[in-house]
């Protein structure tokens, strides 16, 4: 018998209060509304979770808008360098890459890592070659690099600090990392991440996004998550394994294992940011601890709904 599907994608987590200033919601509100209906096409013809997660995480890696391939964040070398993961709740089954550079669709190569090597995580040079071998798109940095980002860049570079992509900067500068989650008609959980990382980040400086468990996990018994936020803190709390095991070992809802891991992150590691899950009856719930978080939903195959908030 076939199941309604469910599915979500968020733009990431922080203050939001610049998009309202600056009249760019509706801006969000179309690119979010447009992949939301790109994954419903996928979903309500029968396809899997995974590749409607793929595409979603694709479409918002493609718009600048948000920090996730093209439109980035910059290191402390003004350069894009990126990570993302992608996992399937069918079988825990994952690809995840780190520290990457020139590559258009980071999301891709991790599902290539999960589909055509034995490896769960590649990263730098070595993932770069694993690229090359399966022809994966390349661009060159006039891509991925926006006017917004070098000022963004130069700004966090002259207060000399580290900064999340929505913390309080000029208006202009304040885009999100990427994520979808989604469930599809046969039942199948998949959640996907994909960022730029944090502002200025130095010396290697990897987050939680292409950590399984901490930015991105998914398990056909207990829910899908994909988590935004300062990735340190996702890291040290496991949040996204957290959450699924607040489902496994609790009994909880996932709209409940959402809120009590918010709630962990805050009490355990006084963190900020947001995840979006989709539970193994394709509830669709959102948690955040930042004033802000830019998200959308279908749930059981009903309408489609966009929220900055
Ligand atoms: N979680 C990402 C990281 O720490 C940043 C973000 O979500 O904006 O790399």
């Amino acid at each position: 018998m076939d199941k309604p599907f469910s599915l979500m994608i968020h733009g990431g987590s922080g203050t939001l209060e610049h998009i309202k200033r600056e009249g760019s919601e509706a801006d969000f509100t179309r690119s979010l509304h447009d992949i939301l209906e790109a994954g419903r096409k996928i979903l309500a013809a029968g396809g899997g979770a995974l590749d409607a997660v793929e595409h979603c995480a694709i479409c918002l890696e493609n718009d600048p808008l948000y920090n996730a391939g093209r439109g980035s964040v910059l290191n402390e070398y003004g350069e894009v360098e990126m990570d993302a993961a992608i996992m399937d709740g069918r079988d825990l089954d994952a690809g995840s890459v780190a520290g990457i550079t020139y590559i258009k669709n980071p999301i891709a190569l991790a599902r290539c890592v999960l589909d055509k090597s034995e490896h769960v995580m590649l990263i730098g040079k070595g993932a770069m070659e694993f690229a090359k071998l399966h022809s994966i798109t390349r661009m060159e940095d006039d891509y991925f690099v926006v006017e917004s980002r070098i000022r963004q860049w130069r700004e966090a570079q002259q207060s000399g600090r580290m900064m999340l992509d929505h913390e309080d900067a000029e208006p202009q500068y304040k885009l999100g990392t990427i994520g979808a989650v989604a469930r599809d008609q046969a039942g199948n959980l998949a959640a996907a991440t994909s960022t730029g990382g944090i502002v200025n980040k130095r010396w290697g400086r990897v987050g939680d996004s292409p950590i399984i468990g901490a930015g991105v996990f998914a398990d056909n018994e207990t829910c899908a998550v994909s988590a935004t936020g300062y990735g340190e803190q996702f890291q040290r709390t496991v949040l996204s394994k957290t959450i699924s095991d607040l489902i496994y070992f609790k009994g909880l809802s996932g709209p409940e294992a959402a809120k009590a891991g918010i709630q962990y992150l805050v009490d355990k590691v006084n963190g900020l940011g947001g995840v979006i899950v989709i539970d193994q009856m394709g509830r669709c719930a959102v948690g955040h601890s930042t004033s802000g978080m830019i998200y959308g939903w279908i749930e059981h195959g009903g309408d489609t709904y966009c929220k900055l908030s």
